[in-house]
């Protein structure tokens, strides 16, 4: 650990002292709130080993990184209907896009734009928002052990402003790909709004790391295709329309989300949660991707050399 601590630290100096880029995201009201200069980085092996620096305590909202943890929920539940329901294939459309859906009957590409995300909350068992956000909640809290909440005003922002998600939800319904919109699209709002910090985020993606079991609890969390599926995805279509970018640059799977948080995996090795609000033209967090890059580089970490 002393390398690896030695390297995020590294990377951390670095990029605190380099000057901010990028936007907060300001479509969801609540976001815009958040002061863009937080910047925040946790490591965990697989022995539990961690290390955190800056704001490493500070609460964010999970956004799409929480599309991960709805996909692994559900894959558990029934592996082969979310694949008859969602694809697995990048757009390379902005992850608010409705394009591909258009021509292919409703169904989204892959779980992890936003019209696959919603579909995947449709799936999480429970019957109705409330319900379906509680076994989302436990789930999360069977992978960190800390029990998460949800922040309420980013979650009634999200709802009283979320127009396209509830026209993507509308439009899977048409097709008969999801039974129930306002179930679909709240569970994903709730999920979407739940807080995290970087600590327990890196803590929440290890079993991710580990084949699909917590190598802390020794947990089956998913069956290991899932686990495989999961980071695949992370890694063609986990950072928006800037995938390819991330795959040379970086080179691990990682999913991130519009309030700046993003999660890498290190198969085998560990798992990275770097925090910071301000975005790129893609909709990833700048300096998030930067720290990643750093240690990536730093620790020989790619899976692609
Ligand atoms: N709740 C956000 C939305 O639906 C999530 C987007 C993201 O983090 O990519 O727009």
């Amino acid at each position: 650990m002393k390398t690896t601590e030695a390297a995020v630290q590294k990377a951390y100096e670095t990029v605190r002292k380099s000057a901010p880029s990028g936007e907060v995201a300001t479509y969801i009201p609540e976001l815009a709130r958040i002061n863009p200069d937080l910047l925040a980085i946790s490591v965990i092996d697989l022995q539990g080993n961690q290390c955190s620096y800056g704001d490493a305590e500070t609460q964010f909202t999970l956004q799409s990184v929480s599309k991960a943890f709805s996909l692994a929920l559900v894959l558990q539940e029934n592996a082969a209907a979310v694949f008859d329901t969602v694809g697995f294939e990048p757009t390379g459309n902005p992850f608010f896009s409705m394009l591909p859906m258009e021509s292919e009957h409703g169904k989204p590409r892959n779980p992890f734009v936003n019209s696959g995300a919603i579909a995947v909350s449709s799936m999480i068992p429970g019957g109705n928002a409330k319900s379906s956000y509680a076994n989302f909640l436990g789930f999360l809290e069977q992978i960190c052990e800390e029990k998460p909440v949800m922040d309420v005003d980013t979650h009634r922002s999200e709802s009283e402003t979320g127009y396209r998600n509830r026209a993507m939800a509308n439009f899977l319904k048409q097709y008969g790909w999801i039974e129930d919109v306002d179930t679909a699209v709240e569970t994903y709002f709730m999920q979407c709004s739940t807080l995290t910090n970087v600590r327990q985020l890196a803590r929440m993606g290890l079993f991710l790391a580990n084949r699909g079991i917590d190598p802390l609890t020794q947990k089956r969390i998913v069956d290991e295709e899932s686990c495989r599926a999961i980071v695949t995805l992370m890694t063609t279509c986990g950072t928006y329309d800037y995938a390819g970018r991330v795959a040379i640059e970086i080179g691990l799977p990682c999913k991130s989300g519009v309030s700046g948080g993003i999660l890498a995996i290190v198969p085998g090795k560990m798992s990275i949660a770097a925090f910071a609000p301000r975005l790129g033209t893609h909709g990833n967090s700048e300096a998030g991707m930067e720290l990643l890059k750093l240690i990536s580089e730093e620790l020989s970490l790619s899976l692609f050399q």
